[in-house]
């Protein structure tokens, strides 16, 4: 009896030891698992932000393909309706101001549109064709603040990533998805003359053809007037009353090109106009958009900190202004 016991005993120890060998290997194929993990992921520049970035990868990356691809599709459009305004001022509004207006205003008229006309294709083009300027890559001794994380090269001032050109790009201001390019060094200035330009050009369509608006405006209610009451007529059968003229379908074109012209340019002038306010204060202060955005954010941490970051603020507390 007492061998049996011995043999029991025995036996559930060597169970207990086999049971622990097991689990001492699980433990270590966890150990080694968890160092290989973090062998292959460690860096010392890891943070939230880079978590977060990491985890938003495919988000970013399918933006920035669609954005990349619907640039052409901007650029056509641009193209497209541009030359559609031009098209219905040549065929439509000229011939109405050579035909009613004075010789003196039809030569403002022929002058400044042309003189508009010609400044906005150009600034377009070079806006489009133009590099936004790149750091310069056989230069070794370059001056750089930091080392841009997805090209692994050194990033002069002022410089900026743009995930969709996937380049660094020098004084990047935005991705214009309008002029499918980057507007940048050597380009900002053709960006902000095509925006001051094609908004005088979209006031002064507005403003020339607002008559030509209304009236437009009060034949197309007047010919749904004239479809109602002929459609009334028709029902009743009777034909006693003759149905009033119906409109041509030139006419019809017209009108509906003029409220087109007008609607689309007042709209433009509108959204653009405030885009234009805004680079032109930016471009008074000294920064680019995403200048603007840091500038905003480090004022802010700084002011919380009771620190002093405005530099008008400095100046006059070292006595240099007021
Ligand atoms: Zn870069
Ligand atoms: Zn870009």
């Amino acid at each position: 009896m007492r061998n049996v016991r011995r043999l029991f005993l025995r036996c559930l120890r060597l169970g207990h030891r086999r049971k622990f060998t097991y689990l001492n290997l699980v433990t270590d194929y966890l150990r080694y698992g968890r160092l290989c993990l973090v062998s292959l992921t460690h860096n010392s520049f890891t943070n939230s932000d880079v978590v977060i970035e990491s985890l938003f990868e495919p988000v970013y990356w399918l933006v920035d393909h669609v954005t990349r691809w619907f640039g052409i599709v901007f650029v056509a459009l641009v193209i497209l309706l541009t030359s559609s305004i031009v098209l219905i001022v040549y065929i439509c509004v000229l011939p109405l101001i050579l035909q009613t207006y004075s010789t003196g205003w039809i030569c403002w008229h022929l002058t400044y549109g042309h003189w508009n006309l010609i400044l906005i294709v150009f600034h377009y083009y070079k806006a489009i064709t133009t590099p936004p300027g790149y750091p310069p890559q056989a230069q070794k001794n370059t001056p750089s603040v930091s080392v841009c994380r997805k090209c692994i090269a050194p990033k002069p001032a002022r410089t900026h990533h743009c995930s969709i050109c996937n380049r660094c790009i020098l004084k990047m201001d935005h991705h214009c998805p309008w002029l499918n390019n980057c507007v940048g060094h050597y380009n900002h200035r053709y960006f902000f003359s095509f925006c001051l330009f094609m908004t005088l050009g979209c006031i002064y369509c507005s403003i020339s053809s607002r008559v030509m608006f209304r009236e437009a405006y009060a034949a197309i209610e007047k010919m749904k007037h004239h479809e109602a009451e002929r459609l009334q007529l028709a029902g009743n059968e009777t034909y006693s009353q003759t149905p009033p003229p119906a409109f041509s379908f030139r006419e019809r074109v017209f009108h509906k090109c003029i409220i087109y012209l007008w609607v689309l340019c007042s709209s433009v002038a509108v959204a653009l106009g405030a885009l234009t306010l805004w680079h032109a204060m930016l471009i008074t202060r000294g920064e680019t958009s995403i200048e603007r955005h840091i500038n905003k954010k480090e004022r802010k941490r700084l002011q919380g900190k009771g620190k002093v970051s405005d530099l008008r603020a400095l100046l006059s507390i070292l006595g240099y202004l007021y």
